[in-house]
Order: C-alpha cells, then structure tokens, then sequence
C-alpha cells in the first residue's frame, strides 16, 4: 500500500462526518467528503483519459476544490502539478511546454488564454474551477462515481512535480514520489505532535511545498483539521485564530501580525504551536513574538526539492535565528562548497540532506539533476552551520554570498544586526559590483517610521556590534523590499537594481 493518499486516509477519522475543512462562508468539509469528492475527481480524470504517471497542471485560485483534485490525482496515480496563480500567460506557455501536462485546469477566464498558447497545440484537454465549487472539472466530478481503489504506487513512483519558487532564476520542477511525501508527513506530524484534535489556520497559498504538503498533508496525516482561508488578510487572521490551535506561515505573517495593536496575548493564549519556514525569520521578530504572546515560533527549514529538513523541537529550547536540529531520518551535513568534505561543527559550508525525503530530481534536466547531488547528498546551495548541539543556522544562500575586499560576508548575519536596530522594520543586505572592493555591501532597509532616512544613525549603531569589514558602505532607505508570491526577498532583483549605482 504505497500510493499516499492510502497513507494518509488510514488516518483520517472513523466518523465520516468528522470535519477536514472550515471554509470561509461557514461550509464544513467533512472527511466523509474527503473520501467520495476525491473518488470523483480521480474517476474524472480517468474519464478524461488520464492515465498513471501523466502530469495534471493546474493554475486556480487557491480553493478546496484545488485540494480535493490534488487528492483526486494521488488516489489515480496522475502526477500533480501546480502552478503559481501569478504566473502570466506567457510564463505559462514555458511551463506547457516544460510539462507537457494531459490535462490542464485554469480558471473559467483563463480557459481561451490557455488554449491559445503556443505549447497547448499538444495538450489535449483544458479544463475549469472557478474557487466557487464550479467550472467543467467540478461539473464532470460531481456526476461521476464516489469510489475509487487507489492506484497502486511504487515508492519511486511521482506524486507530484512542483515548480521552485523561482527566487535565484527560472523556477525548476522538482519530481516528488509518493514516498517522498509520506515520509515528510509523518515525520512533522509526529515531531509537532498533530493529533485529530488539531485545527491547523491555513493562509498559506497551496501550489508551493509550504501550504500543500507541510500544512496538509500533516494535517490529514493526524485526521486534523484547518480553517480553510484564500490568503492572508491579517484581520482575517485575527478573527479565525481563537478557533485555532496550530498555524503556519512565512514571515510576512509574523510581522503583520505583530503590526496589529489588536494581536494580543490574550488571542493566542490558547494555540498550541506557531511554526515558521520559506524564508528567514528575524531573530527580531522572533524575540518580538516571544514578548507580545508568549509563545516561541517555532521555525524549520525545507526546499521545493527536500521537503522539510530540519525542525526547532516541539518540546526543547527553540533558539531564535536557528532552524533548529535535522529531522529523524535526514542526514544534514555541512561541506566544504568547493570540494564536499565535510567540515567541523561550528563552520560555515554548503547545507547537504539526504534521506528519503529528497526528491528524485529535476524534471527533464538529468545534468543538472546530477551536478545538484554528491556522495548521495542533495546540495541545498543554502550556507550554513551546525553547532555543538546539532542546531543548524542558514546564514544565506550561496548566490547570495557577499565577497568584498577577500572576506566572505554572510548576509543574514549583518541583517541580523541591521534588524535589531529599533529604527529598523526589514532589511536586505547584498553585494554589488565595486572595482576596489569587487564587490560593495549595501544595506535596503524598511524603517518602521516612514520617511526615516538617518544612514549615519545606522552605522553608528553596528560600529559596536559587527567588524567593520561586514559593515554596509551605502544604506538605502525604500518603503518596500521586492518579494516574490512566498514572501521571499528578491535579492537578484535588488542586485540589478542597485547595480553601477554606487560607482
Ligand atoms: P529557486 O530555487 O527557484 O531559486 P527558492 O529556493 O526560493 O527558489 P523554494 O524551494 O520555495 O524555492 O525555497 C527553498 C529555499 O528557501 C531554501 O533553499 C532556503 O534558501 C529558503 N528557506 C526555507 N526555509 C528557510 C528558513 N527557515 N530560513 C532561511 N531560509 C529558508
Ligand atoms: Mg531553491
């Protein structure tokens, strides 16, 4: 019994009417649903012609529709394939011909777009969700039969190829098994201690890693439940939270929280776990959490490509600016960039993982796929280190890495600085071309007080906490940092911008 969906619904509660899903207009999803409205969709796709191993591609709004067909593709055996709703037609037509789906479901608006691109000569069907229980797959779904027998699945067998976030170049497809995803399932179910009495705040989008695996399939894994939100709207938040008891996000999220005077320690008194990842969490913002609610996120680290590596414990110190200790069952060790070795406990090098949560590659990219593994380690390209007690630190990523004057300089390390200054909101710091220097470090930081442009106030402050090697020669003040739809910093793109600006 391989296929994932058969993993996870042996979990699910014996009394169908046990509640999966809360959705925003007061409907309840119940487990019982769970089980048939997939059956349908997998029925569908099979009436569709859609056999094992063909990739369904699907760009809608965010929709529990969208998750009882991801459901629907596992219990076939399809592979399913999300695409960011940002993407515009003309990103799609890449992502087409990179796929080459059967089956394509997009927005009833979008279904002429999608047929006229270029690539979707070869693509057979086109199908509709509207986010409103509607559109032809719905209608196609809803006439069809309520059972279904998963498709048997080997272990190598895909369950899904997603698209990495795109924030260091083109997005690629990471092929995912079904055992891939178990394996991440039931670790962070067991290690955040989800049991059915969960109810698991969704706000997190569900074509990226973070929403549809970590946040679902742990949730359904434990016969847990969520609270079912199509973004985050910060007051929307706040007025779901007293029915939680576990939420998940990225940064951005914590940080508007904690923009809210109505975000009080009363609110959230009752949640029993706050957890982190995508993207870096301030040790700021962090310790700013710890003071208004009392509770210390707990922040973990994954990739599109891993799943989650490493997790701050349940029970245990959870230490801000770490991601914690490697899961059970990931080997995480800290290598030499250059040549693999691995070094000693407290140095900094390239973040390797290996375990059976590492994806099987690159979709259609065999080189790539094999320069991106050594020694059966995936090379994550994030740079890290492991302290004494196996707590790990990202302090950025490799493309990331600023050298300037002969010394490597680790951009979360002076953002860390930068963010703990009290004028401070967010900052980015990168590395721009500079011929004496090769390269120059500059500071983008978001004040707290609008108009707030005191550069000299900045530097005065770090000439006594970081060397003045590490030190930023410009300091730009902007009212926004460019982020991608997972709230990631666009480093690249601030590159660009401030690139020769300084010569
Ligand atoms: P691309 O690979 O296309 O450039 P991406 O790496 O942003 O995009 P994802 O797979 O969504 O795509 O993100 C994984 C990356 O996010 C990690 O490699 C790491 O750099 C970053 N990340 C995830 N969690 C954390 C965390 N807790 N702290 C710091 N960085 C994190
Ligand atoms: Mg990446």
């Amino acid at each position: 019994m391989t296929n994932l969906y058969d993993r996870l619904s042996v979990n699910f509660p014996a009394d169908g009417d046990a509640p999966f899903a809360f959705l925003p207009d007061g409907a309840v999803v119940s487990y019982g649903e769970v089980e048939t409205a997939s059956a349908r969709y997998a029925n569908a796709l099979v009436s569709l012609g859609v056999q094992a191993g063909d990739r369904v591609a699907v760009q809608v709004e965010k929709s529990i529709e969208m998750l009882l067909l991801y459901l629907g593709c596992l219990r076939s055996g399809a592979v399913f394939l999300p695409l960011n709703t940002a993407y515009t037609a003309g990103e799609l037509d890449y992502f087409v011909a990179d796929a080459e789906p059967a089956l394509f479901v997009c927005d009833p608006a979008r279904r002429d777009a999608i047929k006229a691109l270029p690539a979707a000569r070869g693509l057979s069907h086109v199908e509709t969700l509207d986010g409103a229980r509607g559109g032809s797959l719905a209608q196609l779904a809803r006439s069809a039969p309520a059972v279904f027998a998963a498709v048997d699945r080997g272990d190598d067998d895909l369950a899904a190829i997603l698209y990495t976030s795109g924030t260091t170049g083109r997005a690629k497809g990471a092929m995912l098994s079904h055992d891939n995803l178990a394996s991440n399932a039931f670790t962070l179910r067991d290690v955040w201690q989800f049991s059915s009495q969960d109810v698991l705040l969704h706000a997190l989008p569900i074509f990226h890693t973070h929403g549809l695996f970590v946040a679902t399939n742990v949730t359904l894994a434990a016969g847990a439940s969520i609270i079912f939100l199509p973004a985050f709207d910060v007051g929307d938040v706040i007025r779901a939270l007293p029915r939680a008891t576990v939420m998940m996000g990225v940064p951005t999220f914590y940080i508007r929280l904690l923009q809210q005077p109505g975000f009080v320690r009363e609110l959230v008194s009752h949640m029993r776990l706050f957890v982190s990842g995508s993207a870096p969490l301030s040790a700021d913002i962090h310790r700013e959490f710890r003071e208004r609610t009392g509770h210390a996120i707990l922040e973990r680290y994954g990739m599109t490509e891993t799943n989650m590596n490493t997790s701050n414990p349940y029970i245990g110190d959870r230490i801000a600016g770490t991601v914690g200790l490697p899961l059970p069952g990931v080997d995480v060790r800290i290598a030499n960039p250059q040549t693999g070795e691995e070094l000693p406990l407290g140095e900094v090098g390239v973040i390797e993982v290996r375990g059976p949560n590492v994806f099987k590659g690159y979709w259609r990219m065999p080189d790539k796929t094999a320069t991106e593994f050594r020694n059966g380690h995936f090379i994550t390209g994030d740079l890290g280190r492991m302290d004494d007690r196996g707590y790990v630190s990202i302090v950025g990523r490799e493309k990331d890495l600023i050298i300037a004057g002969g010394f490597n300089i680790y951009p979360a390390e002076v953002e860390n600085a930068i963010d703990a200054l009290p004028a401070v909101h967010e900052v980015a710091v990168i590395g721009v071309p500079d011929s004496d220097l090769g390269e120059r470090i500059v500071a983008v930081i978001v004040p707290r007080e609008k108009g707030f442009a005191d550069a000299e106030a900045i530097t005065t402050a770090l000439s006594d906490t970081i060397a003045r090697f590490k030190q930023p020669r410009r300091i730009v003040f902007v009212d926004e940092l460019p982020k991608n739809a997972m709230g990631k910093v666009q480093k690249a793109v601030l590159r660009e911008r401030y690139s020769g600006a300084f010569q």
